[in-house]
């Protein structure tokens, strides 16, 4: 499949991927549309500010670039992994793009989104919405 991928300050290529695996508890989708955000022209145009560099990779994902880029997504489920539930292939969907650590609390009261180190999917790794799939948590 096609991605757009973040290599560096001016650097993103169009390239050629393989499909993402959908693990369990995740939902593959085919991406329908993505915004472009500022975010990703700063990313673009000055330095890696969410994006990691070769320096310094993501604390989470460990990802290292390149990463595809595109934070802002919907799509339509394309396949349901193991244990997810409340989706099916056909659904509707937009992604809410966090990178979160591991074990936490992410329920409405969580406040999940000012985690340490948090980061966004199509950013900080876990693909992104500016390929033709991407792989996400149910939730
Ligand atoms: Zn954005």
């Amino acid at each position: 499949m096609r991605a757009a991928r973040f290599y560096d300050r001016g650097d993103i290529r169009v390239e050629e991927i393989n499909e993402p695996a959908v693990k369990t508890g995740q939902v593959g989708i085919d991406v329908a549309w993505c915004g472009i955000c500022g975010t990703d022209l700063h990313e673009f145009l000055d330095e890696p500010i969410f994006c990691p560099s070769a320096e310094h990779p993501n604390p989470i994902t460990g990802e290292v670039p390149p990463v595809t880029l595109g934070h802002e997504m919907s799509g339509i489920v394309n396949f349901v992994g193991q244990g997810v539930s409340g989706l099916k292939v056909g659904d509707h969907v937009v992604v809410e793009p966090y990178i979160v650590p591991e074990g936490t609390d992410t329920s409405e009261t969580g406040h999940y989104n000012l985690s340490e180190g948090s980061n966004f999917i199509g950013l900080g790794g876990n693909g992104g919405g500016l390929a033709e799939k991407i792989s996400v948590d149910e939730r």
